[in-house]
């Protein structure tokens, strides 16, 4: 069945017209599903176009099935589609608003060996409404509203599956999150991860949509890239450097490189000064994430003080970059645990 959070105003408007119901109705739906609610829960439409609707349409695309809570007051959520997979979402509170960050695929095909995410394969691609539901009912959550009245204030579109990989869907959700109408959130305050599927970078630079840019590249040369990521034998980090530097010119948007710190691996003196070298000469930033380890891998984390040592490293040779904060490391923080928790 489909789900009509899939379509802009414009769209279930003509789906509503269809029906041989009045335009105003659109609207009303609109305002309904952008408030988080279901179908059924409805309250301003009648039985009767409720159940030509719910003939249709799912009542609602996704459920919260589960919640862990961390103590920083983060939450990490696995939600229910309607075909029962289970999808993860993680919202972060800070001072200045709440970011959440949604799963764009069930599962992913990229296989980085880190990440729980992949373990398992792609199942399916997320439709733009299923992503955009992540975000409404957890605004919904929080008591939140539409336009200036959200709750949600940042996206990051980091949780399970390669946004990239999913593009249409994706930079669909993108205009429809940011609709006037709906949660009105600038793409300038929704950052796209990627590992860099080079010619989708390029599309996406043509899109006119500032958001912000960010590559986990997590190693500084291509044998070693090869070694913990897969799509490093289709796509080479020149390729991707290239890519990045023409977003950047396209768009004005500074680009930001992820690099999750494996002990052993990738924090050598070496790889600091190689990763350095590569972000030189436009404007970078480089987001350092000691690795969440996940049971499933041989991988190990770094300290606090390793990954200090490897932040001045990067700084003695220029670089722009911070060391993101371990939120969460109570709960099934990385990417794809907790589902796989659920799914086991
Ligand atoms: N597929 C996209 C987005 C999903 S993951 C991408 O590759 O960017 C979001 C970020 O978390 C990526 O940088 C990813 O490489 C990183 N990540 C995945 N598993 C991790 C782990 N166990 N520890 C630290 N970072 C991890």
């Amino acid at each position: 069945m489909e789900i009509l959070q899939d379509y802009s105003l414009d769209e279930l408007t003509q789906k509503i017209l269809a029906l041989n119901e009045q335009k105003f109705r659109a609207k009303q739906i609109y305002d309904n599903i952008n408030l988080g609610k279901s179908i059924s829960s409805f309250s301003n439409i009648s039985k009767d176009l409720k159940a030509k609707l719910l003939a249709e349409y799912e009542d609602i695309p996704l459920k919260i099935h589960t919640e862990q809570h961390s103590h920083d007051g983060t939450i990490k959520f696995a939600y229910e589609l309607s075909d029962k997979n289970i999808i993860e979402g993680v919202l972060m509170q800070y001072k200045y608003g709440n970011t959440l960050c949604v799963s764009t695929q069930v599962g992913c095909r990229m296989g980085c060996k880190f990440c729980a995410s992949t373990l398992h394969g792609l199942t399916r691609n997320l439709t733009a409404g299923e992503i955009l539901a992540q975000v409404l009912v957890v605004n919904a959550l929080l008591g939140g509203k539409t336009g200036k009245h959200r709750k949600i204030t940042n996206i990051v579109l980091m949780g399970m599956g390669e946004p990239l990989d999913n593009y249409d869907n994706v930079v669909k959700f993108i205009r429809l999150v940011s609709a006037p109408e709906s949660l009105n959130i600038s793409p300038r305050n929704i950052s796209v991860s990627t590992c860099g599927l080079v010619p989708n970078i390029y599309r996406l630079a043509e899109e006119s949509l500032p958001i912000i840019l960010t590559i986990s590249l997590h190693a500084p040369n291509d044998t070693l890239r090869k070694t913990i990521m897969p799509i490093a034998n289709r796509y080479s980090i020149d390729e991707i450097i290239k890519a990045t530097k023409y977003y950047f010119e396209k768009t004005g948007r500074r680009v930001v490189f992820e690099y999750a710190l494996i002990d052993g691996v990738n924090n050598t003196r070496e790889c600091a000064i190689e990763l350095a070298k590569l972000v030189r000469g436009f404007p970078t930033h480089i987001n350092l994430i000691p690795l969440n380890e996940v049971k499933e891998r041989a991988l190990k984390t770094v300290s606090h003080k390793q990954a200090e040592q490897f932040k001045a490293m990067l700084e003695q040779q220029g670089a722009s970059v911070t060391i993101r904060r371990t939120m969460a490391d109570d709960i099934d923080g990385a990417c794809g645990q907790l589902r796989n928790h659920i799914v086991e």
